[in-house]
């Protein structure tokens, strides 16, 4: 059989998402450092209501999610007809690239940020358009420049993955001032329980009263449920109505929307999990840089440690896996002399930290 059939055009230029490492080697204990989850794993409550759910499989789920949106509008003081939930964050990034971003328009996403801004532009048949970031931080400034009259969607994390900076307000402002009428500026809120910068609203502000602002968020990170696939946007009315139209019926399953809703409503434990990240991303960062490693300020729950050379970071890679601990390449991210570490439980972070310090010290 020598014949194919053919994909869309431009589909097989797609890279494949690359996952953070999940095994290692002969190991016997793994420290899962490498895909920013929650150590600590969800709620007891969220734990309670996911077994609950499982009484009741042969029923198909609320295809609107009324209840999940109800929930997420109570605690965030939302409009819940202007939420719209997806299996992940991911599947609303589709969402607005299907339905505002098809052939000829042009998709902005900056430098180093997340991979699946790019990738689902891509599949969308839009052209993305990469923008040059400063020292490692989203430039509102070289968005502008890059607009045109094809620029149909702005994608922009905050903080970002991988490298945890933070735009500030007034420049995020500033930028939704700017753009193009036509031109719809997501601004990507996955770490936003993570930020303890009182002038931070992830979004909210913003996508509250403008016309072409949505915000994203999801329940993968602080919420540790990213075995169920859940997120969310938040944005105009016409605008969630669009989504609406390119979602596909039942699109969350019954169990993660029931583990959504209880996770949403225990903010006391996302308040708890909020202060002891910052204790030790805080102490990793200053230990980091004991170690000679630069580390820019981080406002989510990782840092990116950049090494003196790619040698460097490729052969402490390598080291730490050997140790089981696994921590995230980011050469994909034209970072190839950075690691991206997740904040672990306390344990984790110092047990990783003297595992580096073994490691650098026998470089040098
Ligand atoms: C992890 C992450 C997401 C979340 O993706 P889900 O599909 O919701 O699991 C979104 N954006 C960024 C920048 C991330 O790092």
């Amino acid at each position: 059989m020598t014949q194919t059939v053919t994909p869309r055009k431009g589909l097989l230029d797609i890279p494949l998402y690359v996952a953070g490492a999940a095994k290692a080697g002969h190991a016997n204990r793994i420290i899962k450092l490498s895909s920013n989850e929650n150590p600590f794993g969800p709620s007891e409550r969220v734990k309670e209501a996911f077994a609950a759910s499982g009484a009741a499989l042969e029923r198909y789920p609320d295809s609107g999610h009324l209840d999940l949106r109800s929930a997420i509008g109570a605690v965030h003081g939302l409009d819940p007809a202007r939420i719209i939930c997806g299996a992940g964050s991911d599947e609303v990034f589709t969402f607005l690239c299907q339905a505002y971003a098809g052939e000829g328009a042009e998709v902005i996403h900056t430098e180093h940020g997340f991979a699946m801004h790019k990738i689902c532009a891509q599949a969308a048949g839009a052209t993305p358009v990469e923008v040059a970031e400063r020292e490692r931080c989203v430039d509102v400034d070289a968005i502008l420049a890059a607009c045109t009259d094809r620029t149909k969607i702005i994608f922009i994390a905050n903080p970002a993955n991988p490298t945890g900076t933070l735009v500030p307000e007034a420049d995020l402002v500033r930028l939704a001032d700017a753009i193009p009428a036509e031109t719809l500026l997501v601004i990507d809120g996955a770490y936003a329980e993570y930020v303890r910068d009182p002038d931070y609203n992830g979004g909210k502000a913003l996508a509250t009263t403008r016309h072409n602002v949505v915000m994203t968020r999801t329940f993968s990170k602080i919420y540790g449920i990213g075995a169920l696939r859940v997120g969310w946007g938040y944005g105009p009315q016409d605008v969630i109505d669009a989504l609406n139209r390119v979602r596909g019926p039942f699109n969350l399953t019954g169990p993660a929307i029931a583990g959504a809703i209880a996770a949403v409503q225990d903010q006391d434990y996302v308040q708890r999990c909020s202060i002891e990240n910052e204790v030790w991303r805080d102490w990793m960062t200053k230990e980091l840089r004991g170690l000679g490693l630069s580390v820019d300020p981080s406002h989510a729950n990782f840092v990116l440690a950049r090494f003196a050379d790619v040698a460097a970071a490729q052969s402490a890679l390598e080291a730490l896996t050997a140790r089981g601990i696994l921590v995230r390449n980011v050469a994909s991210y034209g970072l190839p002399s950075g690691l991206r570490i997740t904040v672990g439980t306390p344990e984790e972070c110092r047990d990783t930290i003297a595992a580096l310090r073994q490691i650098v010290g026998m470089r040098t």
